[in-house]
């Protein structure tokens, strides 16, 4: 037996067999180009990119498992940037004129041709990673449009399958076999990067950052995952095993007594009545919202309706997916958030272009402004749907006042143009923001005379106040979401939304933080949304909070806001 260690990002302990998530392969075409310098732009662009995700791989491994571990993200990052390989490239683009997906391809293939003969067996394994290298720079030219898949025939028999894989993008993530994967383990990864909350919101255990430790798990091996512990067991003993069982069935019983909070009222110990509701990334989650009797749909991330596929998805299929969530939600408020993406999530049917700082970039909103073609197609299945229930929709990353006006006058566009055609819609939609950047927290006094509610995002509300990559996993330990400037945002918020008479929620992983419940309800917080899986364990500690009167919130580091 041999244990592996990571970072446990989603609790719980399970147990299956590995199976290695193989990336689909990526077609190349042999095109002529027009213009050659443009397409050796693009091609460093993409070197770049890969270059940089080499090294923020190495990163993660050496702080994990110190110089060994990051040797083959470093290795792999040289051969990337080896001037040999960039000549090749550039003489196929600018010589040949073709495509810098054929040019890498070739490149990369002729090189890995000639470390394959040679009589070293350490060299003749550089073959392996050249190819690597090749696939890694043709995934970040195809922008997005990765995908990996188990196939069926990989399964193996009635064990479930524990997903192993370098890395796995929200895309991915979100199109597993749900019925069959107990628990994921990534080499890299961020505790809250999207993938890690699409694990806690599937309810899965997930490792990650095992980093080079990845490479001693085979394909049909028996593995155990600790994700409380951050451990995974290769070839378990038996002792091991019964041990991992115990705490299983001691979190099924943990569970069930949860189950008495099922039915019950979010209202604290002195009779604040709140509400807890789930956060989804799929029309299917709405099932495991129901089942822990959620309150409501405090987060509908709706642009995974447009992830993992080449095209976009049209108004009649976003009306039906709205619709089947607002039908089995009965009545309780479904809060949709309009398109959002960008940065760690894309999709490949917008063909965005690469940007240099996508976290900074054309994200959320910003799209939806840019095209409004988009926003007005996901609008009228919005309003169509909303005949169908209690339909909120909120906008993400809002940064001013003028955005608000914008996007409200777009969607009034969308009413007018159902009208002309007779279409019915809901008289009354609730119209929100997301309070996810600085600048929104800062001029929320403002913004609330403007809509309905507000829904403060605390991981976008951390990476941009925090000046910190969400997704950059070595930045983990510098990450502070107690961080006093992050709690002063909430706060001010929430005053700024109470003062205009509205009401406020969290949607972020702060709101599933059990340590943060008491400061956020002391704060005046009217509604905590989390991944279905923590909508019982949250209601149980907001039933168990007392407030008292007017109490000072107390927050981390013994610090006290007024
Ligand atoms: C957030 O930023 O806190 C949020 C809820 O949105 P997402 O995690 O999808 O960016
Ligand atoms: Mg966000």
């Amino acid at each position: 037996m041999r244990i592996i260690h990571g970072k446990g990002v989603s609790g719980g302990v399970a147990i299956g067999e590995a199976r290695l998530l193989k990336k689909e392969h990526i077609c190349v075409e042999d095109r002529a180009v027009d213009d050659p310098d443009a397409e050796w732009s693009r091609y460093e662009e993409a070197l770049a990119r890969t270059v940089t995700e080499l090294e923020q791989l190495s990163a993660w491994s050496m702080g994990e498992l110190g110089q060994g571990g990051a040797q083959l993200f470093e290795v792999h990052a040289m051969m990337a940037r080896d001037e040999d390989f960039n000549e090749a490239v550039r003489s196929v683009i600018l010589t040949r004129r073709k495509n810098a997906e054929y040019a890498v391809n070739e490149a990369a293939g002729q090189i890995a041709s000639v470390f394959a003969s040679m009589e070293d067996a350490y060299m003749r394994e550089r073959a392996t990673d050249m190819r690597d290298i090749a696939e890694r720079i043709l995934r970040h030219l195809v922008g997005g449009s990765e995908r990996a898949t188990v196939s069926a025939d990989e399964h193996g028999g009635g064990m479930g399958d524990i997903l192993c894989a370098y890395d796995l993008t929200p895309s991915e993530t979100v199109q597993l076999d749900r019925s069959r994967v107990r628990a994921f383990v990534t080499g890299g990864g961020a505790t809250n990067s999207h993938t890690a909350i699409l694990s806690r919101t599937m309810g899965l255990p997930a490792v990650v950052r095992v980093g080079e430790a990845l490479e001693h798990i085979r394909d049909g091996m028996l593995l155990a995952v600790d994700a409380d512990e951050g451990l995974i067991y290769l070839e378990p003993d038996e002792a091991t095993l019964d041990r991992l069982r115990g705490r299983m069935e001691d979190g099924a019983r943990a569970r069930a007594a949860l189950g008495q909070y099922r039915d019950r009222e979010s209202r604290t110990a002195d009779g604040r009545l709140i509400e807890v509701c789930a956060n989804i990334g799929r029309v299917e989650d709405v099932r495991e919202a129901r089942a822990v009797g959620a309150e409501g749909i405090g987060l509908f991330r709706s642009e995974f309706l447009y992830m993992g596929r080449n095209d976009l998805p049209d108004e009649e299929e976003q009306f039906a997916a709205y619709r089947q969530v607002l039908t089995e939600m009965a009545g309780r408020r479904v809060v949709v958030r309009t398109l959002d993406i960008g940065a760690d999530k894309q999709a490949a049917g917008l063909s965005l272009p690469p940007e240099d700082n996508p976290a900074l970039g054309l994200r959320a909103i910003r799209i939806s402004l840019s095209r409004p073609d988009l926003f007005l197609t996901q609008a009228r299945a919005l309003l169509r749907a909303s005949c169908y229930g209690r339909l909120a929709v909120m906008f993400p990353l809002v940064v001013s006042e003028r955005e608000v006006v914008e996007l409200r006058a777009l969607w009034e566009q969308a009413a007018d143009e159902l009208r002309e055609r007779g279409i019915p819609f809901a008289k009354e939609v609730e119209i929100g923001i997301m309070i996810e950047t600085p600048a929104a927290a800062l001029i929320s006094d403002r913004l609330a005379s403007m809509v309905d509610f507000f829904s403060i995002g605390t991981n976008d509300l951390t990476q941009y106040t925090l000046a910190l990559d969400r997704q950059n996993a070595a930045l983990d330990r510098f990450c502070d979401t107690h961080h006093e400037a992050i709690l002063r945002l909430i706060r001010f918020a929430v005053d700024s939304a109470h003062r205009a008479g509205i009401w406020v929620g969290v949607c972020g992983e702060l709101a599933a933080d059990p340590t943060m419940t008491e400061a956020l309800l002391r704060m005046g917080v009217d509604e905590l949304s989390v991944a279905p899986s923590a909508v019982l364990s949250v209601r149980e500690r907001v039933c168990r909070t007392h407030l008292g009167e007017r109490a000072p919130v107390q927050m981390m580091k013994g610090s006290v806001l007024e």
